[in-house]
């Protein structure tokens, strides 16, 4: 019998498996993909290995690196390219100015500020300064702060590309709090929103905000798997966890039980797995485990399914869970040596209402990572673009829509020609598909938009719940707020914790 079984092989799945087998529990991961790693994946065009999920991760108290050093791989850790990315809009195309917080720029008269709003946005941005700032509401839309502050350019042009790239949602439905701690903070003891912004430039430490690993970030997900191997964790893959149930709560005299009883169960859990049709890893036929503890470690919409089977109390995952939002990523290999001037730095974030361009973000990846780009022979670039959900910035022309798995609303496909035309537009030269040495789309589904105002109190709520039930217990980004960052750093607190109950000690719960 596992002592533990970990739904969802992502890195936050991981994570808990390997820090539980490092602890001495038998554990089963099951993942319903035939692959492991969740958003962080690999996927190789024209026989390049490239991250078609996550590609950096924060440095924020430098969680990620000491994970990533301790898998053997810090040597492997390294910045982007400091050059920056450039913003485009209906217009015109420029680099992001120098001194900002999420495109809130902290000097609003600076030259590269007024090269993307005019002088007239400038000034209006200026403004900020000499309104006084009678009280900071207790507000959260980040969309109205920089508006009444700073004026509607700055919103359009500046916050709003940015916001879109990092977290996949307009600023008028992010949470300041999440997006940018202390920013409202700062305001009032700085008495303005660019003051706020220079203050917390200040506070955060030299150097890049992001790094990656030489090789792409899916190096993670192999390091982790080959850890937890090592230390005796078993894999399901191309399996789905149907049900979770708890055998004190099954009906006395029922199959499930009386099943369960025939077993010799000892687990107060049993965890039904179905192999997934059309994979390629799965299990031939449907598995039962009986364990001590189940660690849900899946997307948010299944993870409510879950925890309402294990028992969490309904009223607390009740809250109005917005939509699933999908976000496809698509990859160019293409030769052409005019990119080898790095027409646009790292990457161009995208203006709502840019002409011509249905992508919401390209990121031109050999010039934002020195290992790629050496990787590469001459004259060869990787691309990568990011197509948002099928809304206002989805036009009609993009391309053929692929029904995204799990049922959650479809993401948008963009075909070939829409990604090349896309690329030429952003990087401001005329590329050819004759040229593309290879083209890849990835569709990620329900990936939820996390830094959207109530998100932070829903999961709380949820996680309360889940701390009344014995032997459960939640990881992974929809929980902890979006990003690996905080993914680790919450996935190996729970982790710790659960061990520490699994091993009869008291459980200390972090604030
Ligand atoms: C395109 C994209 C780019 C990103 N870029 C970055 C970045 O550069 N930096 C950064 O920090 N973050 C980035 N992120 C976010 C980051 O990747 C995620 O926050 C993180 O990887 C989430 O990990 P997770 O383990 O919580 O969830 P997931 O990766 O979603 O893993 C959950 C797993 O559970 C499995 N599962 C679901 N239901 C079941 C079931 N019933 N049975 C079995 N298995 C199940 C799923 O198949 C999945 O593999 C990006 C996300 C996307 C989509």
């Amino acid at each position: 019998m596992p002592d533990v079984i970990v739904i969802g092989g992502g890195v936050a799945g991981l994570l808990a498996a390997r820090q539980l087998a490092h602890l001495g529990n038998a554990v089963v991961v099951v993942e319903e993909r035939d692959a492991l790693g969740g958003f962080v994946a690999r996927s190789t065009v024209a026989g390049v290995d490239l991250d078609s999920g996550a590609e950096s991760f924060a440095t924020r108290k430098g969680t990620v690196a000491s994970l990533v050093t301790e898998l053997g791989l810090g040597a492997d850790i390294v910045a982007p390219n400091p050059a920056g990315a450039w913003v485009q809009w209906d217009g015109g195309a420029a680099p992001l100015p120098a001194a900002g917080v999420l495109g809130i720029p902290g000097v609003p008269l600076a030259d590269d500020v007024r090269r993307i709003i005019g002088w007239g946005g400038a000034l209006r941005a200026y403004l900020d300064r000499l309104m006084p700032l009678v009280r900071v509401r207790a507000e959260t839309d980040l969309g109205d702060i920089v508006r009444r502050r700073m004026g509607r350019l700055v919103l359009e042009r500046l916050v709003t590309p940015v916001v879109a790239g990092v977290h996949s949602a307009d600023p008028s439905v992010v949470d300041v709090h999440t997006v940018a701690p202390g920013l409202t903070q700062a305001m009032t003891t700085q008495g303005s929103l660019s003051g706020a912004v220079m203050a917390l430039r200040e506070m955060a430490p030299a150097g890049s905000q992001v790094q990656g690993i030489a090789g792409g970030m899916h190096r993670l997900i192999e390091a982790l798997e080959a850890d937890c191997r090592y230390y005796g964790v078993e894999f399901r893959t191309g399996a789905r966890v149907t049900a979770v149930s708890r055998r004190d709560k099954l009906r006395p005299g029922s199959a499930e039980r009386l099943d369960a009883e025939i077993s010799g169960a000892r687990g107060q859990w049993i965890v039904e797995v179905e192999p997934v049709a059309g994979s390629v890893t799965g299990p031939d036929a449907a598995e039962n485990f009986d364990a001590r503890a189940v660690v849900v470690a899946t997307g948010f919409r299944p993870a409510l399914e879950l925890l309402a089977q294990a028992g969490v109390e309904p009223g607390a995952l009740a809250g109005e869970w917005p939509a699933p939002a999908s976000v496809t990523v698509a990859t160019l290999v293409i030769d052409d040596a005019r990119l080898d001037a790095r027409p646009r730095g790292t990457g161009v974030l995208v203006a709502p209402g840019t002409p011509g361009v249905t992508a919401k973000a390209l990121t031109h990846s050999s010039a934002k990572w020195a290992w790629l780009g050496d990787s590469l022979p001459a004259g060869r670039h990787v691309v990568r673009l990011s197509y948002g959900r099928r809304g206002p910035d989805a036009s009609a022309a993009a391309g053929r829509s692929a029904g995204a798995a799990s049922g959650a609303e479809e993401a948008l496909v963009p075909d070939l020609a829409t990604v090349v035309r896309d690329a030429s537009a952003l990087l401001g030269i005329p590329l050819s598909e004759a040229d593309v040495a290879g083209f890849a789309t990835t569709a990620w589904a329900d990936s939820l938009a996390f830094a959207t105002v109530g998100h932070k109190a829903r999961a709380r709520q949820v996680l309360a719940a889940v701390d009344d039930v014995d032997g459960l217990d939640v990881v992974g980004a929809w929980a902890s707020g979006t990003g690996l960052a905080a993914t680790v750093e919450q996935t190996r607190l729970t982790a710790s914790g659960l061990a520490a109950e699994l091993r009869g000690a008291p459980r200390l719960r972090p604030e």
